[in-house]
């Protein structure tokens, strides 16, 4: 058993702000009552005192990879898991663009198989395509059977309005999301940055916004056509913000997220460092100020990190060479803070709406603190100081562009099935 004991509550799910003591016995929340008025027996319960820290659901993060199989040399299951906890996420939902890709049950049982001695839950999802190729559906039914709990061809989109449509009425079958690496890859063909007065002056070639927004309009009108779940990730431009909000308007079930590095950082922060080389790429100021009001507002769904490591053979290289990619666990409560409640965007309500009951919706499940549900906790701090360096991280690779960056706030601890599965 284990005590978590005299910290602020927060739960977006039941709409709760207040002191409370947890018990947790065994996998699952036994209790939850006002300081020092727990009524189960809970002596010899480890304890874990959270005065004047926020105790939340368990984060989880829609979108990562932690590129096994395949590419064991920029991240493991384990590595990337341990990395996960220290950012105060306990589920991570895993893309399939693995070698090989997973795209049948073989692999959803090898990736399930290696979560078991994992830090963090790990849910993963599957390919739309074979081979994410765009060509022919994937083993989607039997992929479900063996625990995916989305599909996606990210890395790019699903290749053809035809075949987003297969997969979006088999998904709705199944119940499952559809999950949309939005991307019309004629128009960003070649590019390595967002279009616009930075990349004309570093003279790299750019993609504009509507390489986005162009597929999330393609994919809304298939949901509308379908009634399926669409889910659209790393969503980076106004433009693509306004079609989500149309088709929210409309009743249709589409969500969508938003990375740590999107709202914090725009095309005129990159210069030739390939640690700000990612696909979307940095978009323009007017759009992250977009995307910071549809954070507040209710549009964004979820913050989603696309944890997305590389070896340093791979990425330190060229700008134009370099595969696109930046690490996300360990920042990004820190950014959600500083962007969202220091900078007085979010309530700390809202903004841990977006990493637990936002994301958990998306996938259609429930997150919260009460009892019976499981004992998956973030405990975390909105002012300690500390910086963040990339070097004592436990993932395998360095790409992140926030070396060195001072934070206010941030992971104390990370709370497993009743395990502490990661302390400050
Ligand atoms: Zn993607
Ligand atoms: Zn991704």
């Amino acid at each position: 058993m284990l005590l978590v004991k005299n910290g602020r509550v927060i739960d977006p799910a039941t709409k709760t702000d207040t002191e409370l003591d947890i018990l947790l016995n065994g996998d699952v929340i036994a209790e939850v009552s006002g300081p020092g008025k727990i009524s189960r027996d809970s002596r010899g319960a480890e304890t874990f005192d959270a005065t004047g820290l926020i105790v939340a659901p368990g984060f989880i993060d829609l979108h990562a990879h932690l590129r096994e199989p395949g590419q064991e040399s920029s991240e493991t299951i384990e590595t990337g898991t341990k990395a996960a906890a220290r950012g105060g996420f306990t589920a991570v939902c895993c893309m399939p663009n693995t070698k090989p890709v997973h795209d049948n049950a073989s692999v959803t049982r090898f990736i399930l198989d290696k979560a078991k001695s994992a830090a963090t839950r790990v849910w993963p999802i599957g390919a739309a395509s074979i081979g994410s190729q765009g060509e022919a559906i994937a083993e989607i039914a039997a992929m479900k059977e063996a625990g995916i709990v989305a599909v996606s061809d990210d890395g790019k989109p699903i290749a053809t309005a035809k075949l987003a449509r297969q997969v979006m009425d088999y998904c709705l079958s199944l119940g499952i999301p559809v999950i949309e690496h939005s991307e019309d890859v004629s128009l960003a063909a070649g590019a390595v940055m967002r279009e616009g007065v930075t990349s004309t002056k570093l003279g790299l070639r750019g993609m504009p916004a509507a390489a986005e927004a162009v597929c999330v309009a393609r994919d809304v009108q298939l949901a509308e056509l379908t009634g399926a779940r669409l889910h659209i990730a790393h969503l980076s431009a106004k433009a693509s913000l306004e079609q989500v909000r149309w088709a929210k308007s409309r009743g249709l079930r589409v969500t969508c997220e938003v990375t740590p590095h999107h709202l914090t950082l725009i095309d005129e922060d990159v210069t030739y460092d390939s640690r700000f080389k990612m696909n979307p790429p940095l978009a323009a100021r007017e759009d992250r100020e977009a995307l910071l009001e549809g954070l507040a507002d209710g549009t964004v769904d979820a913050i989603a990190t696309d944890h997305a490591p590389h070896e340093r053979a791979l990425k330190d290289v060229e700008f134009d060479r370099a595969p696109f990619g930046v690490l996300g666990f360990e920042t990004a409560l820190a950014l959600a803070l500083e962007q969202l409640v220091h900078a007085g965007r979010t309530s700390l309500m809202r903004m841990v709406e977006l990493l637990t009951s936002g994301p958990a919706r998306v996938l259609g499940m429930e997150r919260k603190i009460a009892a019976g549900e499981p004992a998956d906790l973030t405990i975390f701090s909105t002012e300690r100081s500390w910086t963040y360096n990339v070097q004592d991280s436990p993932s395998k690779s360095r790409n992140s562009p926030f070396d060195g960056r001072n934070f206010k706030g941030g992971p104390a601890a990370t709370i497993v099935a009743g395990k502490i599965v990661y302390k400050h």
